[in-house]
């Protein structure tokens, strides 16, 4: 390594998944269940709010706890929610900043940090460079958290749990009962719950539930990227309690500086889109993905985000993956997500077609090899 590079950056090995975008990049017509944003277009009053405040020059700093226009919005929404006293909002660059925030704020070097395995790509390596440790608890074959594996896993170093339902790369989501033992594990042992909710309007058999419901001080990520399909434009937002509110809008200031201006009114806007015929949409494409490929896989059925993870049929995930890819089908090994190289990620944010074709690759590789 250059003498120059500091040693935190060895926890980011970004060369997996990485090499699937250059391979689609080089690829005529490739059939790509590799990308995690959804694929339809964002609705045009949406695009259009977007458009007008930049307009009418909403482009320079914002505030940097968030612009009212959304902020106040997202606080009342909270507020009505969980009726907490002390749950504060704050606007972050994408979930992504958010998460960034809530590492540098939460871990002391030496803490360790709860990450259930298969994981977002981002969670160990932040753990990393806030100097903490990861402790993985595997969740395979059915990618439920084992409440006693959990109790088990703390120690008096534990300083949070990172927690994600519905999930990234399985699609599976928590049962309730067990979003209400989690919640209140972290706060009998008072150990920092960290929520990702990006994917909570993406939830498609029950309705959505927090363990901000069970465990008052829980801290909830979340963003606009995916419901709305604005990806690009790097609006979340963050509550929790206020005093670890005010610690991260510190970082915020000194660090990413401000949520993207014009886009944080665009995102106030969005509020009031209802999105529910694309996540209808993306109901059925879950449907048709699992019922085509549950004779031939072994799937956990997925119950929310955009994301199905099978079990690869034969060699490990990552020869599957080549032989996929060998027939213009990128998909992205499960070793990327986990400790376990067994299983792969394909995600059906995609057109029908686009799904029908990866169908037909999938089944033919299941059956003759
Ligand atoms: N958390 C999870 C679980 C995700 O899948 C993603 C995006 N792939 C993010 C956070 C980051 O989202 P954003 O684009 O808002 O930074």
């Amino acid at each position: 390594m250059h003498s120059w590079i500091a040693d935190r950056t060895r926890f980011f090995d970004s060369s997996g998944i990485r090499k699937v975008f250059d391979l689609a990049a080089t690829m005529t017509d490739p059939i790509n269940l590799s990308i995690g944003q959804p694929d339809f277009a964002v609705p045009e009053p949406i695009q259009n709010a977007a458009i007008e405040a930049i307009r009418s020059n909403k482009n320079g700093y914002a505030l940097t706890q968030g612009m009212p226009v959304l902020l106040d919005k997202l606080q009342a929404q909270m507020d009505a929610r969980y009726g907490h006293a002390d749950r504060q909002v704050f606007i972050t660059s994408g979930t992504s900043g958010g998460l960034v925030l809530a590492m540098m704020t939460l871990v002391n070097p030496g803490d360790e940090v709860i990450v259930f395995d298969p994981y977002f790509v981002m969670y160990t390596s932040l753990v990393g460079l806030a100097g903490g440790r990861v402790v993985l608890i595997d969740t395979y074959p059915e990618f439920r958290i084992d409440l006693n594996k959990l109790a088990d896993a703390i120690t008096p170093r534990t300083k949070a749990i990172l927690f994600n339902s519905p999930a990234n790369p399985t699609g599976v989501t928590a049962s309730a009962d067990d979003i209400q033992a989690i919640a209140q594990l972290a706060a009998d042992r008072n150990i920092a719950l960290v929520s990702d909710e990006i994917y909570s309007c993406f939830q498609y058999d029950e309705p959505f539930v927090s363990p901000a419901r069970f465990n008052e001080r829980t801290l909830v990520i979340d963003g606009f990227s995916k419901t709305y399909g604005i990806t690009g434009w790097r609006v979340g937002f963050v509550h929790g309690p206020r005093e670890i509110i005010q610690t991260m809008i510190k970082l915020q200031q000194y660090t990413f500086v401000c949520a993207p201006h014009p886009f944080q009114w665009a995102s106030a806007a969005a509020m009031d889109f209802d999105m529910t015929p694309y996540l209808d949409d993306y109901r059925r494409k879950r449907d048709f993905v699992f019922e085509s490929l549950k004779d031939d896989y072994e799937i956990e059925k997925p119950g929310g985000a955009f994301y199905i993870f099978p079990k690869s049929p034969w060699g490990t995930a990552s020869e599957f993956v080549a032989k996929a890819i060998e027939n213009q089908l990128l998909i992205i090994p499960g070793s990327i997500f986990s400790a376990r190289d067994t299983h792969v990620r394909i995600s059906y944010a995609a057109s029908q077609r686009t799904l029908e074709r990866g169908v037909e690759v999938l089944l033919k590789l299941a059956r003759n090899c």
